[in-house]
């Protein structure tokens, strides 16, 4: 088996997680965790662009991490973690913000509606979507199962990473945004020309990941719609129609044309609704209870099950921060080699090169050479194991030359690391 294709995706403890966020995106989480190496995460800095009290960002975040359980997500099968945890992400996130322009960031259609709901806006709120680039490509992440309304911010992460590619090479993986056909971007019930957010106060426009059937009853009954009574899916003329439309399509696995035929009265439809969405969003009800009740999610150690531990540092930062030009730190040329360096790459040493199939998988984004045996350009000089969660992870420092694609001048050795993950 070849290297699985990675995904990286985050959501904010901003409030509660909301149809939207499910519909949207988690429950594509899910389905991904399967078929590909999957990193899930908590975005708290995320949530600093706006006003948050302490105490309520901390509960959130928990409280997040209870909810990606819920909906189904397995720490055995991705890795979920806490974004403020690594602290490569706001690091990363400085020399991403040295490559996006000011003109690029004030484009951005989110930060002008969030902007417009404060007095003074935080830097960060304009600066965001550079953080999130970097929550990204520092995973090398190939692909990000997103709602719509990230679709902007993907397409300029896709650009900061292009941009450095073709200065310095192949550094970044530049990211597809997997964006699901249907419900990708789920209205407020209230006022259907603005997207379901969970930092927006609409009682009666949102539905909560963990609303009661009575309180999905009762709010699509109250959604707006419209009054010509013609029952088609028309977005630009019957906004609140369509996003029903596109609710029940989205629960019951259908197109929004396919789901309207077969209604004559918006009232039925309705009903079709609260009743699609209440059997979807019940075992994510029923698990979050389970997951409340059960004593090993009260304890420091049960946080670090739902996937509050921090997970070892991805390599990218080091590598860029080199490839820009910083100073490398020096290393003392007698530095003791940590003990068993063999040991740790004898297993990844088969037929002569690195373990490229079997069960296990190798991703590494330089040439390789791993003691004589030449993979690419480079070497092997350290590596090391951190096992957490459960999960063994072993990195392998790699000293690479490669040459300055606008200069041609070879560059200084760099060093890299290598993720093995076992
Ligand atoms: P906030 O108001 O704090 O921005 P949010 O509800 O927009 O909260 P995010 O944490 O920003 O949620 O996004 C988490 C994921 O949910 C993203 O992939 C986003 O695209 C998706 N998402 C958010 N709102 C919707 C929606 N209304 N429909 C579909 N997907 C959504
Ligand atoms: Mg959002």
């Amino acid at each position: 088996m070849g290297p699985m294709s990675r995904v990286l995706s985050g959501i904010a403890p901003s409030g509660d997680f909301t149809l939207g966020n499910y519909l949207g995106a988690l429950r594509h989480w899910v389905t991904f965790q399967d078929d590909h190496d999957a990193f899930y995460c908590v975005v708290d800095l995320h949530a600093l662009t706006e006003p948050i009290e302490p105490a309520v960002l901390r509960a959130n975040t928990f409280d997040a991490a209870l909810n990606l359980l819920a909906v189904g997500l397995d720490p055995e099968r991705c890795t979920i973690f806490v974004q403020s945890h690594v602290p490569e992400h706001p690091r990363l996130t400085w020399l991403l913000e040295c490559i996006a322009t000011m003109g690029e960031l004030g484009r951005m259609t989110q930060y002008k509606e969030k902007s417009e709901r404060h007095e003074t806006v935080r830097a960060g709120l304009f600066t965001y979507p550079v953080l999130m680039a970097a929550d990204i490509l520092l995973y090398q992440a190939d692909a990000v199962p997103v709602g719509d309304d990230q679709r902007q911010h993907l397409e300029l992460t896709r650009e900061v990473a292009l941009r450095f590619n073709h200065r310095f090479g192949d550094v970044f993986t530049v990211p597809e945004a997997a964006i699901p056909g249907t419900a990708a971007r789920v209205m407020d019930l209230q006022y259907p020309d603005r997207k379901m957010s969970k930092s927006v106060a609409s009682p009666l426009g949102t539905i909560g990941l963990l609303d009661p059937a009575e309180d999905i009853k009762k709010k699509v009954r109250k959604a707006v719609t419209d009054t010509d009574g013609e029952l088609r899916h028309d977005r630009a003329t019957k906004p609140g129609l369509a996003n029903l439309l596109e609710l029940l399509a989205g629960a019951t696995n259908r197109t929004p044309e396919q789901v309207a035929v077969g209604y004559e009265r918006y009232g039925d439809l309705k009903n079709d609704v609260a009743d699609a969405l209440d059997d979807l969003l019940r075992p994510v009800r029923e698990r979050r209870i389970e997951l409340e009740t059960d004593p090993a999610y009260r304890t420091p150690a049960a946080a670090a099950a739902a996937g509050l531990a921090a997970i070892p540092a991805p390599p990218t930062y080091p590598f860029v921060m080199e490839t820009w030009g910083t100073f490398p730190e020096i290393q003392p040329a007698d530095a003791p080699r940590p003990a068993g360096l063999l040991d740790v790459l004898g297993p990844l040493l088969a037929d002569g090169g690195l373990i490229l199939h079997g069960e296990q998988e190798f991703t590494y984004h330089r040439p390789v050479v791993v003691g004589d045996v030449l993979v690419g350009r480079g070497a092997v000089v350290d590596a090391y194991q951190k096992t957490s969660k459960g999960r063994t992870m072993t990195f392998v420092v790699v000293r690479t030359d490669w040459t300055d694609q606008a200069t041609g001048e070879p560059v200084v050795t760099s060093t890299y690391n290598v993720i093995h993950r076992a």
